[in-house]
């Protein structure tokens, strides 16, 4: 049997049909339009989910269901995407209600970082796991909480939005603004800014890292000091919810050992150890099609 995965983004919208295993059998994109409506965008979702079956001679009305990952806030209550800020026309949009009318399936929505959580335990980096944190460094920063063999989904499914976790009581450490949010000083999106800001110049977030790797002395101090936030994002999720492993992904996660032994050096340091606990720190195993697997997850694995 098979599910339908659709994961919906800022610029683009992942669809797809993913088996028991977790084996993408089918996928595909279409660009996230934002001059056209929500109900238009689901049109083309369903069009091109229809096309793709048609292609690879599966009968539709034979998946189990369709798994929506979404960006937060939204409400898996309701259905809804409630505010995203990369979708404003999409705000209240009754997603779950529209794809079920369209496709005449059972569909399930949860958070993106929800839905890629799940995935990492289903197939990824947490299969061993029942108590872990998955994190995903990357436009912004999200997280997933599983616990006690549990996703914990919270009572509108915007449970681990770590994101917005205060890490700065002043905001940006170089800029002094206002918000000392995780992401606003730990994502791709700050790493660009801040770069592009001491050098004068757009920087991207990978240049960034390869001046650092090169030794570029103002770049490498941004760096470290990104490391250093999102260890201390990590202390606060290991203090709050004691999980045995912690799973970061997301672009910027691609960086690898250099981020991984500072945030695993700096969370050795500072978090609470009570009765000798130890949170390891591992890279997520999914990367390109972790979005498509986590929103079939929903549908595949009972959480
Ligand atoms: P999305 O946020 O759309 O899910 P990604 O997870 O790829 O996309 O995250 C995008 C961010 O990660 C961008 O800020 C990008 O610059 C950064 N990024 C992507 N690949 C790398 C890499 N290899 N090294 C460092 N940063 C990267």
């Amino acid at each position: 049997s098979f599910a339908i995965g659709i994961d919906i983004g800022g610029t683009k919208i992942a669809a797809g049909f993913v088996d028991e295993q977790g084996k993408v059998l089918a996928g595909t994109s279409i660009k996230t339009d934002l001059s056209v409506s929500p109900s238009e965008m689901l049109d083309r979702v369903a069009a091109e989910i229809r096309r793709l079956a048609a292609d690879n001679g599966l009968e539709l009305s034979q998946a189990t269901g369709v798994g929506v990952g979404a960006p937060g806030p939204l409400n898996t209550v309701t259905g809804r995407l409630t505010c995203p800020p990369n979708l404003k026309s999409w705000w209240d949009y009754p997603v779950v209600d529209e794809l079920r009318s369209r496709l005449q399936l059972p569909v399930k929505m949860e958070n993106d970082a929800t839905a890629a959580t799940l995935a990492e335990k289903w197939v990824g980096a947490a299969q061993d796991s029942d108590n872990f944190v998955f994190i995903t460094v990357s436009t912004g920063i999200g997280a997933g909480i599983y616990l006690h063999g549990k996703l914990i989904t919270g009572a509108s499914g915007n449970a681990g939005d770590a994101g917005f976790m205060i890490v700065h009581p002043t905001g940006d450490v170089l800029n002094n603004e206002p918000s000392g949010y995780w992401e606003h000083i730990a994502s791709g999106t700050a790493i660009a800014r801040q770069a592009s800001e001491l050098l004068g110049r757009q920087v991207t977030s990978k240049e960034a890292f390869q001046l650092a790797a090169d030794g570029h002395p103002a770049i490498s101090e941004l760096v470290q000091r990104v490391y250093t936030y999102i260890g201390m994002g990590c202390v606060s999720l290991v203090n709050l919810l004691d999980p045995a492993k912690i799973v970061i992904g997301g672009g910027v996660s691609q960086v690898g050992e250099p981020l991984f032994s500072a945030v695993r050096d700096y969370v050795s340091k500072h978090a609470l150890n009570p009765g000798g606990r130890e949170t390891i720190i591992v890279p997520a195993q999914l990367q390109q099609d972790a979005g498509l697997i986590g929103a079939a997850a929903l549908v595949h694995c009972a959480y």
